[in-house]
């Protein structure tokens, strides 16, 4: 159990970096600035990346709906208070380094718009920027931290999801053992690294190689509803260069991260989807990392490749290692309370109404206080919401592409719907719960 909740200073602020817009693929035609300023306010994040920039068309349009904010920051023209934009992309690159295969994906950060053109130009000289809002080549990963530092020194690379299996940097099938390794001389550009959603600092923290890192988590949303499933705390000034400051040097306003539990994350743990095998670390050893059922490798998760390159214990804790907290989205806990599997349409409407009567989402996973809470929410969802900050959760673990599940755990009687019970709302509730079936 956490002892201070949250670890943080109410005014902080939330930023989640890396995600993506219509012009990737598989993303929500939703991705643009207008929607993304919405769901970030519903939400309670101030700083959001635009990502894609590396795609003109996407562009022309950030160009179009954005104006300057604060020093390297933005906001939609047409809500000048509200979400801040930071200029963000993410690259693969996927070639041959030294006779194995790597594919790596990098989150880019830039100051402006006139730098953000010269990165175009120059990738464009090499590549195709205009088929995916995430871009793919064929040269190295080290040659996009050289060009992107040529382009502005001013400009922030962060190798993401560093574990994911299949495209990423310290993936099982796709990447390196260390950062030196990938980066070589070059590693002195990078200062910090995206854990993803399937790791947790806890478990970065037991590689003694990547003490100097900043730990940092990001949404990597598809879709507005999707953002800050992961997000950055900061304290600094908000504004691009303490933004990146603080990611550079210990103690600058970087406060941690707020994560998913990562056995939620899909590549967790080891097995196969479509076999139906999910296996720890330990078992996947026992059959010598081969599915017991089609007889091909086991896809190797998170927790495995972690364990491979751990030079310390589970449970190790470094000297100034920052805070961060676990947490479900809420939208997933209002399902859980109705019993259902997925988030339907009444449980997104359920979400909105809660949002609309309570403040936004971090509000209420994080900043409100308990007995406000339970002041304000109905039992179901606000004993759920204790538990999960408390960490009193039955863990599924996610495996081969398939999402884990993180169940509070509630006592039967307060999972259950006290009719008798229901809170008549406050008076100085801006508004009175509805009367429909609902939870509220
Ligand atoms: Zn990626
Ligand atoms: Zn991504
Ligand atoms: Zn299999």
């Amino acid at each position: 159990m956490k002892e201070i909740w949250p670890p943080w200073p109410r005014n902080a602020f939330l930023a989640d970096f890396h995600i993506h817009s219509k012009y990737s693929r598989a993303t929500s035609k939703d991705m643009e600035p207008l929607a993304l300023n919405e769901t970030a306010k519903l939400k309670g994040i101030q700083v959001v990346g635009t990502g894609d920039f590396t795609h003109p068309g996407y562009l022309k349009e950030l160009e179009e709906k954005l104006e300057p904010a604060e020093e390297g920051l933005f906001v939609c023209k047409d809500d000048p208070e509200g979400t801040r934009f930071i200029l963000t992309a993410e690259v693969s690159n996927i070639y041959t380094w030294r006779g194995k295969g790597r594919r790596i994906h990098t989150v880019l950060f830039a100051p402006n718009f006139e730098v953000v053109r010269d990165i175009q130009a120059r990738l464009k000289a090499i590549g195709n920027i205009s088929a995916d809002g995430r871009p793919i080549f064929g040269f190295p990963a080290k040659e996009l931290v050289r060009l992107v530092m040529e382009a502005s020194p001013e400009c922030f690379v962060v190798p993401a999801h560093v574990w994911t299996p299949w495209f990423s940097l310290f993936g099982a099938r796709s990447g390196f053992d260390s950062v030196e390794e990938c980066f070589e001389e070059l590693s002195c550009h990078i200062h910090a690294l995206e854990t993803g959603l399937s790791s947790d600092p806890q478990m970065n923290w037991r590689l003694s190689s990547l003490d100097d890192y900043t730990l940092i988590s990001n949404s990597d949303a598809h879709s507005p509803w999707k953002l800050g499933r992961e997000v950055n705390v900061f304290t600094c000034d908000m504004n691009y260069h303490s933004i990146i400051e603080a990611m550079k040097v210990p103690k600058k306003g970087f406060q941690g991260t707020i994560e998913f539990f990562p056995e939620e994350g899909k590549y967790h743990f080891d097995g196969h989807r479509a076999c139906n095998i999910c296996f720890s670390p330990a078992e996947t050893k026992r059959h010598k990392g081969i599915c017991p059922v089609c007889k091909r490798p086991l896809t190797v998760g998170v927790c495995h490749r972690v364990d491979d390159l751990a030079d310390r214990p589970e449970g190790f804790v470094p000297k100034g290692a920052l805070p961060n907290i676990h947490l479900i989205p809420l939208e997933e806990m209002i399902a859980q309370a109705f019993g259902v599997k997925s988030i339907t349409k009444r449980v997104h409407k359920e979400y909105l109404q809660l949002l609309d009567m309570a403040g936004t989402e971090f509000d209420v996973l994080i900043w409100e206080e308990e007995e406000e809470l339970r002041r304000r929410l109905p039992e179901e969802l606000s004993e759920r919401i204790i538990a999960m900050r408390q960490e009193r959760v039955e863990v599924s673990p996610g495996y081969d592409g398939v999402y884990g599940r993180i169940t509070p755990i509630v006592s039967e009687e307060k999972a259950a719907k006290p009719e008798s019970k229901t809170k008549e709302p406050d008076k100085k509730d801006k508004k009175t719960r509805p009367r429909q079936k609902s939870l509220f």
